[in-house]
C-alpha cells in the first residue's frame, strides 16, 4: 500500500467517530475503513456506512478465506474485523486509511505492519465516559445498564495497553483533540509547520504529558512503567 496507515483505538464512548469524523474536515486524503461486524445496527447507524453488518456465519467464512487484515471478538460478543480490501483500495486511490480498531486488532496489525501510527484516545475519566455512553444510549432510545457497565470494564482493560501505542490523546475539549490528531497525520506526513510538529511530540505516550496522567490515574492505570 502506498500511503500511510493511521490505527486509531478508544474505549467505546470516548468519542472517538466524533474525533474521527471532524479530523476528516480538517484533512484531506484520509480514507476510513468500514469494518465488518456481526453486531446488530445501532440507532441510526446504515449498512455500508459505518459498518457493513454481516451474519456470523458469513463473517466466519470470511476468516477461513483469510479476507481479513485482522478481526477480533470484542466484548467476548460479537466479531469485528478489517477486510484486506481496504488496504488495496485506500493504497490505489493513494489516500492514507485510518483504521478504527480495538487493542487486540491493533496489535495484530502493529506486528504485521509496524511502519503503522498508532494513536489511542482516552476519556477524560471514568466519570465523563459514562456520561457519554449513557447520553449516546439516550439520544439512541437504549439505555442498557448491562452494556454500559461492560463497556466501562472493558475501558480499564483496554488502558492498561496503552504503552503499546505511538500517540494518546486525551478527548476533553473536542476542537483540541481534533487539532492534536491533525497535527499527528501532518507529522507522519512530513507536512507539519514546527507548530505542529511540538503539538503532535506532546502527544506521544512516552511523553507523559499531565492530562494523560490525570486520565489514566482517574482508570487507576499508573504511568510508572512508562519510559519518559
Ligand atoms: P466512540 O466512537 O468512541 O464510541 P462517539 O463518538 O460515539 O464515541 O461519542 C460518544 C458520545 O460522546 C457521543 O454522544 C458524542 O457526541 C460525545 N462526545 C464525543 N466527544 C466529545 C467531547 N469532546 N466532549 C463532549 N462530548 C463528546
Ligand atoms: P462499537 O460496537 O462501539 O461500534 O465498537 C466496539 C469496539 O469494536 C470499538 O473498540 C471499535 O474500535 C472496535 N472495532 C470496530 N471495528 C473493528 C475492527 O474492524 N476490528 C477490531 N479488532 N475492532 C473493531
Amino acid at each position: 500500500m502506498a500511503g500511510l496507515l493511521f490505527i486509531i483505538s478508544a474505549p467505546s464512548g470516548s468519542g472517538k467517530s466524533t474525533l474521527v469524523s471532524e479530523v476528516r474536515r480538517l484533512v484531506s486524503g484520509l480514507e476510513f475503513s468500514v469494518s465488518y461486524t456481526t453486531r446488530a445496527p445501532r440507532g441510526s447507524e446504515e449498512d455500508g456506512k459505518e459498518y457493513h453488518f454481516i451474519t456470523r456465519e458469513r463473517f466466519e467464512r470470511m476468516i477461513a478465506a483469510d479476507e481479513f487484515l485482522e478481526w477480533a471478538q470484542v466484548f467476548g460478543k460479537d466479531y469485528y474485523g478489517t477486510a484486506r480490501t481496504a488496504l488495496t483500495h485506500a493504497g490505489e486511490q493513494g489516500h492514507d486509511l485510518l483504521l478504527d480498531i480495538d487493542v487486540q486488532g491493533a496489535l495484530q496489525v502493529m506486528e504485521k505492519m509496524p511502519e503503522a501510527v498508532s494513536i489511542f484516545i482516552l476519556p477524560p475519566s471514568p466519570q465523563v465516559l459514562e456520561l457519554r455512553l449513557r447520553n449516546r444510549s439516550q439520544a439512541e432510545g437504549v439505555t442498557q445498564e448491562e452494556v454500559i457497565e461492560r463497556r466501562l470494564n472493558q475501558a480499564r482493560t483496554e488502558l492498561s495497553r496503552i504503552e503499546r501505542y505511538r500517540y494518546a490523546l486525551v478527548n476533553d475539549v473536542l476542537d483540541q483533540a481534533a487539532s492534536e490528531m491533525r497535527s499527528i497525520v501532518l507529522t507522519a506526513r512530513s507536512e507539519a509547520s514546527e507548530e505542529d510538529g511540538y503539538l503532535a511530540a506532546s502527544c506521544e505516550t512516552r511523553a507523559g504529558s499531565a492530562r494523560l496522567a490525570s486520565s489514566l490515574s482517574s482508570f487507576g492505570v499508573s504511568l510508572e512503567h512508562f519510559p519518559c
